[in-house]
């Protein structure tokens, strides 16, 4: 008998499909997984890697050091599924991974998904899901898991403003009673930080460099606002004129100067989501304000610079990178409260 039961007790689980990162929670047991939305594909055949060692972390490590025969890819572009096989397999790797061992039952899991996607969209997550292993799929918002996730009162007649900085998007949106009233996203994150940082090292210093290592420049480096100390670090590259491999160093101010356009987007669609409001709704928020998520929240004075840039008292959630995930669970733990809001693979999406 209880052995039987065992048998049906399945997990629910919370997935954050991420087009940088993907992390999974379990309820009763938090976050269980992190790492990178990345597959490495062997050309020819597009089959993933066996071993074991292709999807994640290990393919990530692999990015810009292939040979030919080898690529890495990222299964979700701008948030959305753009290889359903290798969606699917990457899930499926995650899911197992982060199923609690025990469990023979297969999981119930929800996904967040940006707002604006369409009805094939969906409809192409909910099947890569279930394929990946999963008996029953839900979707929420993304903006919506991670207002719940910092813990903005999302259910009152009051507006909650989000901004959660991914690595592909930025989705900005504010919400009253549990709904959300107004919406945008954009095409930039820390993808689009990275590409401006490394156009700049062309420009200024005929220096190539590859997206990772601007990545890196950035997470060390960077700021949206001038810093009490600035710093300066040296950078490999290989010279555009010679082709050679040399080094240059470069400042924190320089870095900014580069992001002065991917984050002055990001001001904009924080304006024109407000833009959507009533003015009683976007009265609300000169007092509640705007919180930051998502791991591109992480720049150094981001929330300083978009709180002179818009007027509202800005903050970063205290774990920005967890935000959606960690609403994905609240989600689940309450169910019944949060099921209405939530949309089913048994319903149909078109
Ligand atoms: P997504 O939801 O799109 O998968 P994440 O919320 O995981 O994205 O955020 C990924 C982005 O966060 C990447 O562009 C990464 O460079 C950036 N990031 C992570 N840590 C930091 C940091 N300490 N400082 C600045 N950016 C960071
Ligand atoms: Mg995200």
């Amino acid at each position: 008998m209880l052995q039987r039961l065992f048998h049906y007790f399945s997990a629910d689980l919370a997935v954050d499909l991420g087009t940088a990162n993907t992390r999974i929670g379990v309820v009763g047991e938090g976050l269980v997984l992190d790492e990178p939305s990345v597959v490495a594909v062997a050309e020819g055949n597009g089959r993933v890697l066996s071993g074991g060692c292709a999807v994640g972390h290990m393919a990530k490590q692999m990015q810009g050091r292939t040979p030919e025969s080898i690529s890495v890819v990222r299964p979700l572009a701008d948030g959305v599924v753009a290889d359903f096989q290798l969606c699917e397999a990457m899930l499926r790797y995650f899911l197992h991974k982060a199923q609690p061992s025990g469990f023979r039952r297969k999981p119930r899991v929800l996904v967040a998904v940006p707002a604006r996607i369409t009805p094939v969209e969906k409809r192409a997550v909910f099947n890569s899901t279930q394929r990946a292993g999963a008996r029953q799929v839900w979707l929420t918002t993304e903006a919506k898991a991670a207002a719940i996730g910092v813990g903005l009162p999302i259910a009152e007649p009051v507006a909650s403003m989000v901004c959660d900085i991914g690595g592909g998007t930025t989705e900005t949106a504010v919400l009253s009673l549990a709904d959300t009233v107004s919406a945008r996203s954009i095409r930039t994150g820390g993808d689009a930080m990275d590409q401006a940082i490394a156009d700049y090292l062309r420009r200024h210093y005929s220096l190539r460099i590859g997206l990772p290592a601007a990545e890196r420049l950035r997470i060390d480096l960077g700021s949206a606002y001038p810093l009490e100390e600035e710093q300066v670090e040296e950078i490999s590259g290989v010279d555009m004129i010679s082709g050679l491999p040399r080094k240059a160093t470069v400042t924190s101010e320089e870095v900014r100067q580069a992001l002065e356009d991917p984050l002055q987007r990001i001001v904009e669609s924080i304006k024109s989501t407000l833009d959507g409001c009533s003015p009683d709704l976007a009265a609300d928020l000169v007092d509640t304000g705007l919180v930051l998520c998502g791991g591109g929240s992480l720049l150094r004075r981001i929330d300083r610079f978009l709180g002179e840039q818009t007027g509202l008292p800005v903050r970063v959630a205290s774990e920005p990178r967890a935000a959606v995930a960690q609403g994905m669970l609240i989600c689940l733990e309450q169910f019944e409260r949060w099921r209405p809001s939530l949309q089913s693979s048994d319903e149909d999406v078109y």
